[in-house]
């Protein structure tokens, strides 16, 4: 017999399959995490067994040398998505199995945790034992502590009752009076205990459970979009649809953004399933990640939650596989091999006949336009549970605050709202927007932000160059001195800090304790969950913070959120700047009111009369989709196109400038011709220009970017790009191919 093994050398030299022997005392199977001699120097190196055969054309195959993990470490499901993912991602095969397995089971640097045991040996009697131990006061102690607990236990637990004891435990082994044993033990992440009630279901979370599990019994790999309003209970749907996909004897994938992945989400699952819940998050130490890890592959656990990476957990029987605030960008992998989570878990369920679940109260204009065309299946939950009326929204014009003499951070209305919080011992969350830091150009008389002539995008502010930069098309704009548009002096760059907005809640606000989280204080680990829990404790009274906030949370006794600036995103350089401030605003609204008291939102913002600003106050999701769809369509952005992004990076400049400059021409060409007459004006833009991050850690970076039009030629096109890119990939040191990446900059 003879195995196809990827040997774990990340090179596109050696991505491909090699042919070994299997020695007759080696039981391989396919997904086998083995060594191999491999090269000149036959030095063993690890690899995976893809395939097995009969025969081979080979004439001198050499030996497999050794299996790593009893167990195949993959399954054949798994390799068969490492092979997709290879062409679907432009990654390396080893990139796309790597990433399959906890990363320190490479190069052997983790192992199974064994304790050591002991039991009394059988056939003995303990009052001769006793007797005989009368000289060995330690040796009879544990002796009587063994015998009375008369079943195994582990020595660590018997130098608790008498410290120092391994070596009288030792003496007893010898003389055959206990046995020794050994047992693997499983490194598990503490978990919160918290009571979470189990509720009638509503109507509309019944309906939609009954509509998870219909598809789920066709078993077509269906993809379902759950639209629920924030606090309309999805969580208790998932629940459900967890229950009733055991029930049958499958097992389920619940993905949530890492962020919002806390101790609280876990408490709630795990006081539902107990110990068939493994949990996978960058929290866990090597240790806990590996035996959690195993306990799925070894199918002692059942449910996964866990952060992107846990889609690629290798449960056997998978029937389901949840989403949750399917819109987070974290669900885009940033590094090799760059996969969306959404899409790797719509291939596993199809492939294995389940049923994917995506769930949102702000979908991603992608799913809810694949929901209308029937795509995906839509359910709703339009309401609040328990009849809770959605938070009251208010929009604070700050350009008035201004004209009024105010140009503090917080508005009148802010101010007063805040007071009464504070007064009837609620708490409040208030939120800002760093992302949007100093980066785009407005002005605080009329609201006027700069932008691109070519590309509707905001400028954004290089304060090295002392210039602003569209990161679209490279063109470049000095600062003005006098806004355009109402010709005052006013404009400037635009942002405020998390730590600003904290001394302004203490001038006004003296005697009231805050938190604030944001990037800088949340280093430590551990240090993001510690906040919370105090937060939730109420140890303090007001929670200050960016993007971190925003998310999941449920506390009972917020009442207020103020949103400090709810525009810095709306002018982020990017396409998709409008939809990710529509979500974020109602994600960060959506945190008032949750429990029985009503809650207040406050907007503030230099542009309140722009279409997303109404839409956020307005909460209203369907609105908000109908009008960017069609701003969308107006300026050819995806879904109606596709952006593609080639970035170059070399130390030497010119040679990531020249590599860059000759692939546009060359590529351009290929494109060209392979679109032809008729497709002449799918090419919608190419440029080759330095990358707007020019220099990444020495590195000197080039980028081109194409957008092309969605139409039936876009395969082709995308399959020449492709083409062309795998024959020149090498031209300077790191070539990177993304098709529709997730930032542009
Ligand atoms: P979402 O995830 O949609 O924002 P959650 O699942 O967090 O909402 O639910 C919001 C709140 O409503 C939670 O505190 C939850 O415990 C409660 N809840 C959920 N379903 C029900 C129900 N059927 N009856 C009463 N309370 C419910
Ligand atoms: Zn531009």
């Amino acid at each position: 017999m003879f195995a196809e093994v990827i040997v774990d050398i990340a090179h596109t030299a050696v991505d491909r399959r090699f042919t070994y022997r299997i020695p007759e005392e080696l039981p391989i199977a396919v997904g086998h995490h083995v060594l191999v001699p491999f090269g000149m120097g036959n030095h063993a190196k690890e690899g995976f067994v893809v395939a097995l055969k009969e025969t081979t054309d080979y004439p001198e195959t050499k030996e497999i040398v050794k299996i790593i993990e009893r167990y195949p470490v993959l399954l054949p499901e798994q390799i068969a998505l490492a092979e997709w993912m290879k062409k679907s991602y432009h990654c390396l095969f080893v990139d796309a199995l790597r990433i399959m397995i906890p990363a320190q089971m490479r190069g052997m640097r983790i192992k199974e945790k064994k304790v050591r045991t002991v039991a009394l040996a059988e056939n003995i009697d303990p009052d001769a034992v006793i007797e005989s131990l009368e000289r060995a006061p330690v040796q009879k102690r544990v002796f009587e502590l063994a015998a009375r607990i008369g079943a195994e236990v582990s020595v660590s637990d018997l130098n608790v009752f008498y410290p120092g004891c391994t070596s009288a435990v030792e003496a007893l082994i010898r003389k055959g009076i206990l046995i020794e044993q050994s047992e693997t033990v499983f490194r598990r992440p503490s978990k919160l205990k918290i009571h979470t009630p189990e509720y009638t279901l509503t109507d509309a979370q019944s309906h939609a459970a009954d509509r998870i599990r219909a598809a789920s019994e066709r078993g077509n790999g269906d993809v379902l979009l759950l639209h629920g309003v924030t606090g309309s209970g999805k969580t208790e749907v998932y629940l459900k649809a967890i229950e009733d996909c055991l029930s049958i004897g499958r097992q389920a994938i619940v993905l949530v953004p890492e962020i919002s992945l806390t101790p609280q989400t876990v408490g709630r699952f795990t006081d539902r399933f107990g110990d068939r819940i493994a949990v996978l998050h960058s929290r866990l130490s090597a240790g806990e990640r590996f035996d959690e890890w195993r306990r799925i592959r070894l199918g002692i656990a059942d449910i996964v939650i866990g952060a992107r990476s846990a889609i690629f957990a290798p449960l056997e029987r998978l029937g389901l596989v949840i989403i949750d605030e399917e819109h987070e960008a974290s669900y885009q992998s940033e590094s090799q091999p760059r996969y969306l989570a959404t899409e790797i878990a719509a291939k596993r369920v199809k492939t294995v006949g389940g049923v994917l679940v995506l769930g949102s109260a702000t979908p991603s204009l992608m799913s809810y336009t694949r929901a209308l065309s029937g795509k995906y299946e839509l359910l709703e939950l339009p309401d609040r549970v328990a009849g809770r009326p959605l938070p009251t929204v208010e929009i604070v014009n700050m350009r008035d605050e201004l004209l009024m003499g105010n140009n503090s951070i917080f508005s009148d209305k802010l101010t007063e709202r805040l007071s009464e919080c504070l007064a009837s011992d609620q708490q409040a969350m208030l939120f800002i927007n760093r992302r949007g830091y100093a980066t785009f150009v407005s002005c605080r008389s009329c609201g006027y932000v700069l932008k691109c002539d070519n590309c509707d995008i905001s400028m954004t502010y290089h304060k090295t160059e002392a210039r602003t930069r569209c990161h679209y098309c490279g063109a470049v704009k000095s600062l003005p001195k006098e806004c355009p548009n109402c010709k005052k002096a006013f404009i400037k760059q635009f942002g405020i800090g998390t730590e600003q907005v904290e001394e302004a809640v203490h001038r006004l606000f003296p005697a009231v304790k805050t938190l604030r989280m944001d990037t800088d204080t949340m280093r430590d680990k551990g240090s993001y969950e510690k906040l919370l829990s105090a937060f939730h404790r109420r140890e303090a009274q007001v929670l200050i913070g960016t993007q971190m906030i925003a998310k999941g949370h449920d506390f009972p006794n917020v009442t207020l959120v103020g949103v400090v600036a709810a525009d810095t995103t709306l002018n982020l350089p990017d396409y998709r700047a409008p939809e990710r401030t529509f979500q974020l605003l109602t994600q960060v609204a959506g945190r008032a009111g949750r429990d029985h008291l009503p809650g207040h939102v406050v907007l503030q913002t230099y542009e309140p009369n722009h279409p997303i600003i109404r839409f956020a106050k307005d909460q209203d999701y369907k609105s908000f989709y109908h009008y960017e769809i069609m701003e969308r369509k107006k300026l050819l952005y995806p879904p109606f196109s596709l952006f593609v992004r080639i970035v170059f990076a070399d130390r030497d400049e010119r040679t990531a400038e020249h590599a860059c400059l000759d692939y546009a021409k060359r590529l351009e060409i290929e494109i060209r011709s392979i679109l032809g007459e008729e497709g002449k004006q799918d090419l919608l833009l190419l440029v080759a220009a330095e990358a707007p991050v020019a220099r990444i850690s020495g590195f000197s970076r080039y980028q081109i970017l194409i957008k092309l039009l969605r139409t039936k030629r876009l395969k082709n096109a995308i399959g020449a790009i492709t083409a062309f890119h795998d024959l020149h990939r090498d031209v300077c040191s790191e070539v990177q191919l993304e098709i529709n990446p997730q930032e542009m900059f």
